[in-house]
């Protein structure tokens, strides 16, 4: 999949639209999800053109991979997320219902959020 520039993280990457930030480096940038599905619903996303997991597994470097999920953790610290847990969700392609085509992870938490998905 071609990576579209006009998506809506695309647009906060460059400051186009709005967001509320909870973290920023160079590579990474971690907003609050404007439609949050747990009291801590936190989406971290690489600065990259990348479209989805698959589309960053396969042409970020094994370094920038690594980076991404240690920052990530990190995120989840800073959220205090780390000591009852957090779940960690990607979704990837039509099945899962991915909405915006960049690459992002949800960091959800804050109390027992249930059980994984329904059938
Ligand atoms: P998905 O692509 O299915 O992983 O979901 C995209 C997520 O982005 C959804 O949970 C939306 O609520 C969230 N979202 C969409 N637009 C914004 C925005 N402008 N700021 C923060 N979160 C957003």
């Amino acid at each position: 999949m071609t990576y579209d520039t006009n998506n809506i993280f695309a647009k906060i990457l460059r400051g186009e639209v709005s967001c509320e930030r909870v973290y920023e480096d160079d590579h990474v940038l971690a907003i609050k999800d404007i439609n949050p599905k747990a009291p801590i619903h936190v989406l971290a996303l690489p600065k990259g053109p990348y479209t989805s997991l698959m589309d960053f597994s396969i042409r970020a470097t094994a370094d920038e991979i690594g980076l991404f999920f240690q920052t990530v953790t990190k995120v989840a610290e800073l959220l205090k997320l780390h000591d009852n847990g957090f779940r960690l969700v990607s979704n990837t392609g039509s099945d899962s219902g991915q909405v915006v085509p960049h690459f992002h992870v949800h960091l959800l938490g804050g109390k027992q959020i249930g059980s994984m998905a329904e059938g």
